[in-house]
């Protein structure tokens, strides 16, 4: 039987991340962490299922995600669970149901897989992975400001420049309102020349209509009225704070009124960075404010604002612009011919270890051959070599894999010693 034939693969549009690829996301996750901290922000770790509801009734029902892209299915009682499509539902149940939210305010931030299941291509996957954050109890553009400002740190740590941000503002709850009836009578005027999503959304969610990712939309979408000519003072007055914020810390940005978000449950500020430099799936991270969703889950009103990153896209984004030097490779690689040999090599890697070098072991034996061999494909700088002879003179022999010299002949207690000087 071919056995390649017989093997299982992975689901279409998860993705294995193998070592190589872990290294840079270790790179951004740790310089997300790092930044995230200096904010302030805490770590929060929700499940990776939930009940469907949660998200139905936070998402929104008439959403693409909750329409057609989560993974739910019955579990052996017959409840209704669903593989979390995104951070902000869990966050907010979380921080409800343990008490977080009374008279507090509260920093969070997550990371970790979503599930969609949407069309697989580059840069847009069934699994996928997020880094989060979610500010509760904060009202002004203040805390939007920060979120920004956040990011932007974060793109400068990580050496990205050229990054667009884009703002708009959804306005309160009332003027979402006025705003959606001007524009059902609009998008009804050209009802014939509507797709299907869009006319399924003219009917429960005409905002949606204006996210459509289909371009024989946009001539449609381009010319519809402006979301800005309905907001009212208090929301008006909240968007200019925020653009003054972003001035004052001079952070470019462009108004762009036809920013929606795929989400139902953002009000006033939204905001979504992109970049030119991977193909169609180009926004990176999102987010905004979402005032109603405590409330809608069973809280007490709580205004919260937030933002995710796609992390797939993000260290796409790193990769090509290119990588600092992320130097994980051993230091030592430990040349072990001999039982007794392989016995006293461990015991002097447990010191060498220690004393904070990174030290491969040569496990498995293997000629004197074999095991240089291994020792050069491994990335090592040094070699320490223990022959029968060495370990009888309490000895080592040192070899410089990567500069070209004589092998020197050390005690074993100088060893560490030894290393460190030639790391220097
Ligand atoms: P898009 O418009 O690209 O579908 P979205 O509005 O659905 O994005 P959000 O739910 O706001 O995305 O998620 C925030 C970020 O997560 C996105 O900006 C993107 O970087 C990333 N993201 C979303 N869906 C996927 C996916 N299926 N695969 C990879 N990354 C994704
Ligand atoms: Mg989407």
């Amino acid at each position: 039987m071919n056995l390649v034939d017989n093997s299982i693969q992975a689901v279409r549009g998860m993705n294995d991340l193998l070592p190589d690829v872990i290294e840079l996301w270790q790179h951004v996750e740790s310089a997300a962490r790092d930044i995230l901290h200096a904010y302030g922000y805490r770590e929060i770790r929700v499940p990776l299922v939930e009940k469907t509801e949660l998200f139905a009734r936070s998402i929104g029902h008439v959403t693409d995600i909750v329409e057609k892209e989560m993974y739910s299915f019955e579990d052996r009682s017959g409840d209704s669970l669903t593989l979390r499509p995104e951070g902000t539902a869990g966050c907010v149940r979380a921080a409800i149901e343990n008490g977080l939210l009374h008279n507090q305010v509260q920093r969070f931030w997550y990371a970790g897989p979503m599930f969609r299941h949407e069309r697989p291509q580059k840069g847009r996957y069934r699994q996928f992975h997020q880094i989060g954050v979610e500010a509760f109890g904060m009202q002004g553009p203040d805390i939007d400001a920060e979120l920004i400002l956040m990011s932007c740190r974060l793109w400068e740590a990580l050496g990205l420049r050229e990054l667009t941000l884009e703002i708009n503002s959804l306005g309160t709850p009332e003027s979402r309102t006025r705003y959606r009836k001007v524009l059902i009578d609009y998008l009804t005027e050209y009802r014939d020349q509507l797709d299907a999503d869009s006319l399924r959304r003219l009917e429960h969610n005409p905002l949606r209509v204006l996210d459509s990712k289909d371009p024989a939309m946009r001539d449609i979408i381009n010319r519809a009225p402006n979301m800005f000519d309905y907001l009212d003072d208090g929301a008006r007055a909240h968007f200019e704070e925020l653009q003054s914020y972003l001035n004052e810390a001079q952070v470019s940005y462009v108004v762009n009124p036809r920013l929606v978000r795929g989400l139902d449950y953002y009000t006033h500020a939204v905001f979504e960075w992109t970049t030119d430099k991977l193909g169609a799936q180009s926004a990176i991270c999102a987010g905004g404010r979402f005032d109603g969703l405590v409330e809608q889950l069973g809280g007490k009103p709580t205004p919260a604002a937030g933002f995710a990153i796609g992390m797939e896209r993000l260290a796409e984004l790193v990769s090509l612009v290119g990588l600092p030097d992320i130097d994980s490779a051993p230091h030592v690689y430990m040349v072990l011919p001999g039982s007794l040999a392989e016995h006293r090599g461990m015991r002097l890697a447990e010191t060498l270890r220690s004393s904070g070098l990174r030290v491969l072991c040569n496990c498995g034996g293997g000629s004197m051959k074999s095991q240089m061999k291994r020792a050069d494909k491994s990335a090592a700088r040094f070699a320490l070599i223990l022959g029968d002879e060495e370990c009888a003179q309490g000895k080592v022999t040192f070899k410089n894999l990567r500069i070209s010299g004589p092998q020197e002949l050390i005690d074993q207690s100088s060893v560490v010693e030894h290393i460190q000087k030639r790391l220097q």
